[in-house]
């Protein structure tokens, strides 16, 4: 079992730290919350006093923090975890952070001697819970071969996307497609709605129909076809309005630096904006069905 350096410990990385402590991992843990680092300790962390502690004498340093400059702030300068982890440690980011910035974390790393991996996560909190994440892998072969069986103690989809980068590359892609369709199933329903189609007849057809997707079938949007999905709990989240726009911002910033046209993905951004500037940011991001029917 594995020597590990767990770094941010909010909703995601609170449990996913829990889980490497069941599955037989010593970590050392640490966030600039006391009350989270606390709550690891009772199961079974060693409380780090900084970000330095937390990466000495590990064998992997494991972040989980809010955007792409937490994470070089972390990683970086003297007291960072890559001047204070020793040769060979492995430094797996789970954060949804820029690509370009994955791959600067990286490059660091490695003129260092440490491995580097980028492995965003999907699977949101109740997945973090149950420890069946996918984690999407960038980095060499070695780094993600050396990283599988700690992300298997969090995890049950673990794949390898490509090079550094690669892995956050294919979590803001596919969170492009949730968003993007999310709001095309939310405007099929609302326009069913003004020509009296009843919500379940469409989802019944739609859903063996061309029109088949995620966020219809698994996360219907509008009360009744899909019992689980946050429209039948007043749209709490699942999956926050602003954790949807992060990543969408994220995508299209990326397309902006590789010359990539999203469209799409450009319009899907401005309108969750613009439903997070009505106050709606922490509602799930199904949500957006209820500004599509003309209610804030
Ligand atoms: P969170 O805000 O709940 O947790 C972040 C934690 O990082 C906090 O405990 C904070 O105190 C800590 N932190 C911030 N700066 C720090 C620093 N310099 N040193 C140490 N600790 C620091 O966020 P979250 O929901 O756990 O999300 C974490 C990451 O996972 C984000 O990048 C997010 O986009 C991604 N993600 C979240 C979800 C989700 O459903 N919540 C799903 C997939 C991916």
């Amino acid at each position: 079992m594995a020597k590990i350096g767990f770094i941010g410990l909010g909703n995601m990385g609170g449990p996913m730290a829990a889980n490497l402590i069941k599955a037989g991992h010593a970590l050392k843990v640490f966030d600039l919350s006391e009350a989270a680092v606390g709550k690891a300790v009772a199961e079974g962390a060693t409380k780090a006093s900084t970000v330095s502690d937390a990466a000495t004498d590990v064998e992997f340093v494991v972040t989980v923090l809010p955007a792409g400059k937490h994470v070089l702030s972390v990683y970086d300068g003297p007291d960072g975890v890559i001047a204070n982890a020793k040769a060979g440690t492995l430094l797996i980011d789970s954060s949804t952070i820029e690509v370009d910035a994955a791959r600067k974390a990286a490059e660091l790393a490695k003129a260092e001697g440490l491995g580097a991996v980028d492995a965003p996560i999907s699977g949101g909190v109740a997945g973090a819970t149950a420890g069946t994440l996918t984690f999407m892998v960038g980095g060499d072969d070695g780094d993600f071969d050396r990283a599988k069986p700690v992300l298997e103690g969090m995890g049950s989809n673990i794949i390898h996307a490509g090079t550094s980068g690669a892995g956050q590359a294919a979590k803001i892609c596919n969170n492009m497609v949730l968003g993007v369709s999310m709001i095309a199933v939310s405007e099929a329903f609302m326009l069913a709605k003004r020509l009296g189609l009843d919500a379940q007849k469409l989802f019944d057809i739609s859903s063996k129909a061309s029109g088949q997707c995620w966020s219809l079938t698994s996360y219907c949007p509008v009360p009744g076809p899909v019992p689980t999905s946050p429209a039948n709990r007043d749209y709490q989240p699942g999956f926050a309005v602003d954790m949807m726009l992060k990543d969408l911002k994220l995508a299209q910033q990326a397309a902006a630096s590789a010359g990539a046209t999203t469209p799409m993905g450009a319009l899907a951004e401005s309108l969750y904006a613009l439903y997070s500037n009505s106050g709606n940011g922490g509602m799930d991001f199904s949500a957006i069905v209820k500004m599509l029917d003309g209610d804030k």
